[in-house]
């Protein structure tokens, strides 16, 4: 592994960082920005957000995302997933649509609520 380069997004600030293959961060302002670098090196994350099919509902989908970030790896196997799913209305605001997706222990949780018709 070579050393990367990398911008850090934490703040507005915008570091420009540097991580080292052993994990060494420089070019941070601030330790946020070297615990950003290290994760974003090694094992870069994204919060998942999508739609999933509703039935009966007032609404024909529903928005989704995940709890927390997951590995960018795992993107296409989670949107996969989404794709085959529906959930009955009514929905609540945050509520639970799958728990412990794709075994990451994580949720998929609902954006927004849709009554049912
Ligand atoms: S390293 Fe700290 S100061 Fe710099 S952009 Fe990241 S969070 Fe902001």
């Amino acid at each position: 592994m070579e050393e990367k380069r990398l911008t850090c997004i934490i703040c507005p600030r915008g570091c420009e960082l540097s991580v080292s293959p052993t994990g060494t961060v420089k070019g941070n302002y601030c330790p946020r920005g070297a615990i950003y670098g290290r994760q974003e090196a090694i094992d870069p994350r994204r919060v998942l957000t999508s739609s999933i099919a509703v039935a009966k509902g007032g609404a024909p989908l529903v928005s989704v995302r995940t709890s927390e970030p997951i590995p960018l790896a795992k993107m296409n196997e989670a949107m996969a997933a989404i794709k085959k799913m529906k959930v009955a209305a009514p929905v609540k605001f945050h509520q639970v649509l799958v728990e412990d997706f794709l075994g990451l222990g994580i949720n998929l949780i609902a954006g927004n609520p849709v009554n049912e018709l």
